[in-house]
């Protein structure tokens, strides 16, 4: 068995070193610039990227270059640990740190749900949307993560991306019965989103607020937000890479997102 396996690693670079396999960048750059999540003013905010300089080929370190990073775990394209969510307080291995490493790794399923964001920045995935998704691409499997495709990430300016009103922000997300099919009836790794957050922009006025994050933790399961690239993936066949660093008792990391897919 060991032979074959590592006859499976050796055909995958061979793959990519013929270019048979892409390796496609679903990260947003991480700066000065980039939008974090507003939040309503009696919660505490989250800072996005401040980048001190330590050094650079100067007096205070005369060959070497280096800064210091202050951000808030929840910047840019980032992950979503269970234990972010007070119901995935209690779960086992629900920290950055304590993830089992295999499920840093999983097939992808990309719903494209551009059209319909198109018409309504309010549209929210449903049951029978996966449904019909399932229909044409077949089932769901276990461990994958379910991408959902929004064209969102084409809204580079910060007033675009947040898109808020007088009522709040508005953006796309999941139906409660959706988060819920996809945690317990598919048992998913978790989301992954091309908003500021995997809820949609007026989920906190929903029953209960913000559903998804509460069904996706308190199932165990996780979130990407921030994600860039996804209409360059398969609806299914590719593989996601996505490994938050290994932050003691962390919430969540930004992270660098990779897939591997077949060149088209
Ligand atoms: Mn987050």
């Amino acid at each position: 068995m060991s032979n074959g396996a590592a006859h499976v690693l050796a055909q995958l670079l061979t793959a990519l070193d013929a270019g048979q396999i892409n390796v496609i960048d679903l990260t947003t750059p991480l700066g000065a610039e980039t939008t974090v999540i507003d939040l309503p003013p009696m919660f505490a905010l989250s800072p996005g990227l401040t980048l001190t300089e330590i050094s650079r080929y100067d007096e205070r370190g005369p060959a070497w270059y280096w800064n210091i990073l202050n951000l808030g775990e929840h910047t840019g394209t980032h992950f979503d640990a269970p234990v972010h969510w007070v119901t995935g307080k209690d779960l086992p291995n629900n920290t950055t740190d304590t993830i089992p490493p295999r499920k840093f790794i999983g097939p992808a399923c990309v719903i494209d749900v551009t059209a319909d964001v198109e018409q309504s920045a309010d549209f929210l995935l449903t049951v029978e949307r996966v449904q019909a998704w399932e229909q044409q691409h077949g089932r769901i499997p276990a461990g994958a993560w379910v991408l959902l495709r929004t064209g969102w990430s084409r809204r580079t300016s910060k007033e675009a991306f947040l898109n808020a009103g007088p009522d709040g922000a508005h953006s796309p997300g999941f139906d409660k019965a959706c988060s819920e099919f996809l945690a317990k009836e598919r048992d998913v790794l978790g989301v992954g989103v091309e908003t500021v957050g995997t809820d949609a922009g007026q989920a906190g006025t929903f029953n209960p607020p913000f559903p998804n994050h509460n069904t996706m933790h308190g199932n165990g399961k996780f979130g990407i937000t921030s994600l860039v690239n996804l209409e360059l993936l398969p609806p299914t066949g590719a593989l996601v890479i996505a490994a938050p660093l290994k932050i003691v008792d962390g919430s969540g990391s930004p992270l660098r997102v990779i897939a591997l897919a077949p060149t088209a």
